[in-house]
């Protein structure tokens, strides 16, 4: 089994998500004993969402490729990023490490393709609704569009990230009004929606939802797990 190198803390409510479902996901494949054989570098969440809130992405990117190298030489075969945001900085982390980088996007994007979707909903942070690396992504690799809510619903969806669910607070009222955000981005012609933060799986199951849901982080646990076993 391939060792997966985690860069995690970004929050770890859901690291530690990841963390089960790569170790249930392995012992539903393998059985007996199985778990995973994982490396995580947690980070201190408040560093990083300094430097977020700051725009200081050159020296998140810096810090994340040091910790990418740290993974390497403790012998993690490809890296995965617990969080949508952090994922635009990949080409940054590619430029610098020899070690692959298992896109959430690229995970999730297979997910969608495989239920012929052509337009989906994305709900994340303002990073990723508004930047143009997860957009993009899906479009050139996958043929799929994306649409977001308008700006009002945009900082809701960011608020409810940073200061509830980052936090471990579930609201139901934050509940409804993510609930009521998915429903307008239905009427906006989208397919299914994209938890475009590993955070709102927290407070979004598939079943509250009008629309197919695409949890990314179960996605992309599942992933990391398919890669580790490959050919094995
Ligand atoms: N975990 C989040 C994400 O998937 C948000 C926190 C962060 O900015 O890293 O985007």
């Amino acid at each position: 089994m391939r060792r997966i190198g985690i860069i995690g803390g970004m929050s770890w409510e859901s690291t530690a998500e990841y963390y089960r479902l790569i170790n249930q996901v392995v012992k539903q494949k393998l059985g007996g004993l199985h778990s995973g054989n994982v490396l995580i570098y947690s980070y201190d969440f408040e560093e990083i969402e300094v430097l977020q809130r700051a725009g200081q992405w050159p020296e998140a990117a810096r810090s994340l490729i040091k910790t990418a190298k740290q993974l390497q030489l403790a012998g993690a075969d490809f890296i995965i990023i617990a969080s949508n945001t952090m994922h635009k900085l990949v080409p940054d982390i590619e430029r610098e490490v020899d070690l692959p980088v298992l896109h959430i996007a690229d995970a999730t994007g297979q997910a969608i393709a495989s239920h012929g979707f052509k337009t989906v909903g994305l709900l994340g942070t303002r990073f990723t609704m508004e930047g143009s690396f997860y957009k993009d992504r899906l479009l050139k690799n996958f043929d799929i569009s994306v649409v977001v809510p308008p700006a009002s619903e945009r900082q809701i969806v960011h608020d409810i990230i940073y200061t509830e669910l980052c936090l471990g607070i579930i609201k139901q009222e934050s509940k409804a009004k993510f609930l009521q955000i998915i429903g307008n981005l239905a009427a906006q012609g989208a397919q299914g929606v994209i938890l475009g933060c590993t955070e709102i799986p927290l407070l979004v199951k598939s079943e509250d939802s009008v629309l197919p849901v695409f949890d990314t982080t179960a996605i992309h646990a599942a992933a990391a797990v398919e890669l580790a076993l490959l050919n094995n």
